[in-house]
């Protein structure tokens, strides 16, 4: 026996009251059929409603867990058993509800515009508490993504009424409606009009002006196409809000004005990129410094000094090695905590160095010829006798 779809009927009830068809075990839980419910099942790319039901006479509340349709007969899923024939009251969380009808009355008006506007289908749709994602089968572009926002924000401004009806065979023949599948039996239209005909099974508000606010939150390409992210009603207001937090204290820390904000931001890191650039000549003079003044152990040129930066030090060992084939030793550190430093020589075996500073200076140490790096708990007099 199919279930008579009290949410198709009304979808601004938030309270029923049905008959138990049948209950069975399944799994850990149960499966409760009732004659009628408010309940929507998970159907369409949508979540099932929440809510709890009480058995007429008993007062204990039993939450429904999840809710399933199959061939026209809805499955409410129970962590325990109910009678058979008994009378139920079933409850479900309207304000989830209707935040679920904002967004996916919003995801029809985007859907909709999309098509007239730019051809494009919607190939996917996603609605949960966490998110809600709109997949359609052409790219647009930034220009026309932003365009496509206006207009659907147009639309809620408008207050449209947004109808579901059943059309007989021959109307239905007749209308130009969007479908993701080849249906059966009959068809539920919802309509928005001048906007979108479309065939859903899910409960909307009862004009586009209860949607309050579309907000589009991101859009990636997405398999040949593109995805749309957007959150309607009030989580289009509390991501506004949570937003409007961020760029107050991104341009309190930049002292900038909202609208000064990219600029800022674009000075700031001109700025880092020239203090960057000082640090390294900085430190290209101090290697310069060290070097000249280094100390030649049996020819070998070793270079001692602090907070030297690793790229600087190899290309430092590399352009002494241009001048001798003797070992270029750079060490970074200090007698305290010890040393890390690369090693490099042209015409030296550095691996047989590296053997020799392990067992000698039980330093660790890899690479191959013609350059190895490591580190070292030794004094600068020491490595200095080493070489
Ligand atoms: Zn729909």
């Amino acid at each position: 026996m199919k279930t008579v779809k009290l949410y198709d009927i009304n979808p601004y009830r938030d309270e029923f009251t049905a008959k138990v068809i049948s209950c069975t075990k399944a799994g850990e839980n149960f499966e409760a059929v009732f004659n009628e419910t408010l309940f929507f099942p998970e159907e369409g790319g949508q979540d099932a409603d929440k809510g709890v039901i009480m058995v007429t006479g008993v007062s204990k509340e039993i939450p429904v867990l999840d809710v399933k349709i199959r061939e026209d007969v809805i499955c409410h899923i129970l962590p325990e058993s109910i009678e058979e024939g008994a009378e139920i009251t079933g409850k479900i969380d309207y304000a989830r509800r209707f935040d679920y009808m904002q967004q996916h009355s919003g995801e029809h008006i985007i859907s909709g515009l999309a098509h007239k506007l730019y051809g494009c289908t919607n190939v996917g749709f996603h609605l949960s508490e966490r998110e809600e994602t709109l997949d359609f089968d052409k790219l647009l572009s930034e220009e026309e993504v932003r365009n496509l926002e206006l207009k659907a924000n147009e639309c809620v401004q408008k207050d449209i009424p947004v109808k579901a009806y059943y059309p007989d065979e021959a109307t239905l023949a007749s209308l130009d409606y969007r479908s993701k599948k080849e249906l059966t039996g009959p068809v539920r239209i919802v309509e928005i009009e001048g906007v979108d005909m479309c065939a859903c099974c899910a409960p909307h508000v009862p004009s586009t002006g209860r949607i309050g606010i579309i907000k589009f939150v991101d859009y990636i390409p997405h398999r040949g196409g593109m995805r749309i992210t957007i959150c309607c009603g009030m989580r289009g207001v509390k991501d506004y809000v949570t937003k409007q937090d961020v760029v107050s204290r991104v341009s309190a820390a930049l002292s900038a004005p909202t609208e000064k904000i990219p600029d800022a931001l674009d000075a700031l890191f001109a700025d880092r990129l020239r203090v960057n650039e000082e640090r390294v000549k900085a430190g290209e003079r101090y290697l310069k410094v060290l070097s000249e003044a280094a100390t030649k152990e049996n020819g070998n040129v070793v270079i001692f000094g602090e907070g030297l930066d690793t790229k600087l030090m190899r290309d430092s060992v590399n352009d002494e090695m241009a001048k001798r084939d003797d070992y270029i030793g750079v060490f970074n550190g200090n007698d305290t905590e010890g040393y890390n430093f690369i090693i490099g020589s042209k015409g030296r075996d550095c691996m047989e160095l590296a053997g020799k500073l392990r067992g000698e200076l039980s330093a660790k140490c890899g690479g191959k010829n013609p350059m190895i790096q490591g580190s070292v708990q030794a004094t600068a007099l020491e490595i200095r006798a080493f070489f």
